[in-house]
């Protein structure tokens, strides 16, 4: 749990890293709330947390930023452990989620788990949401995810960022990707932050921080540095993919590791659109490669490994 300075006493941190998503525990008089849920293969833990935190008080609202299988992959637990506490996600996939529509959801293109969960209710940008008693503005926050919503408090100015702006950056720029030009998304996001001035940002992964000011300027010193080089981003992101699942298998065999990656569509696609020279097998092979490289995985003739 993180404890930074001038965050508001009804909400509580829970740090989780890069698999699961940072989770918020909000704990008013009235009603309490937590805003997103984590990986999949960490409902246990998101549960036993929020359990802890809450003292057997019910969860009455669970939130997302956006439906990503790290910020959304605990929704399914929670809604089984707490079956009256209320769902609330972002309107721009609420359709594909109503029906479940893993092809148009992200997740089985990029290889990652989310068990299925219903939703009650929208977070529409520009409305205000009432979150341990205080009103939290919801902001359309587009460019890491054409969807994603950012929360802002305005008497503690304090932000819940997301993947929008993380102390070091910020989440990989999805939709570039797939071909839809976002880098312009990521910059107007990063001024609508500054603009709303928060003292104290809780971002989706890593420490809350207060440096916000040092914290935008090494954000667009990124994002300037990936929109010169659209195929650097690509790289990292094919990077940012396997690192992620290997966070979530720790071990695998090799014969796994290569099944995983023909059958991860989002794979072959960027290597298509800006990798056309390179196959598939050459090309994930080069990515693990620098990774290994760079102490962050371990492969051999038998396994890969997380590091
Ligand atoms: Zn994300």
């Amino acid at each position: 749990m993180t404890v930074a300075a001038g965050l508001p006493a009804q909400l509580q941190v829970f740090e989780r890293g890069w698999l699961s998503s940072n989770n918020i525990l909000l704990v008013g008089d009235q009603e309490t709330a937590l805003v997103d849920t984590g990986y999949a293969s960490h409902s246990d833990q998101t549960l036993a947390l929020v359990e802890a935190a809450l003292g057997g008080r019910p969860l009455d609202l669970v939130l997302n930023t956006h439906l990503h299988s790290d910020h959304c992959g605990g929704n399914a637990a929670l809604q089984r452990r707490h079956p009256m506490a209320r769902t609330l996600i972002p309107p721009g996939e609420a359709a594909q989620v109503r029906s479940w529509n893993e092809e148009a959801l992200s997740f089985r293109a990029t290889g990652q788990q989310c068990p299925r969960f219903r939703f009650d209710g929208l977070l529409a940008p520009a409305q205000d949401i009432a979150l341990g008693d205080l009103a939290w503005q919801v902001h359309a926050a587009p460019g890491h995810d054409p969807h994603s919503i950012i929360l802002f408090e305005p008497s503690s100015r304090t932000l819940i960022s997301a993947d929008a702006l993380w102390e070091s950056g910020f989440g990989i720029v999805f939709p570039e990707l797939a071909g839809e030009p976002s880098f312009d998304e990521v910059a107007a996001t990063l001024d609508l932050i500054e603009a709303l001035d928060p003292i104290c940002v809780i971002p989706g992964h890593g420490s809350t921080f207060n440096e916000v000011t040092t914290a935008l300027s090494v954000a667009r010193r990124r994002l300037e540095a990936l929109s010169r080089d659209p195929v650097r981003h690509a790289r990292h992101a094919l990077k940012v993919l396997i690192k992620f699942k290997l966070l979530e298998l720790q071990t695998t065999s090799v014969g796994e590791w290569k099944a995983w990656v023909r059958n991860t569509p989002y794979f072959d696609a960027i290597r298509a659109r800006f990798f056309a020279s390179s196959s598939l097998d050459a090309l994930s092979a080069e990515i693990l490669a620098e990774l290994v490289e760079a102490g962050a995985a371990f492969a051999d003739d038998a396994q890969v490994r997380n590091r």
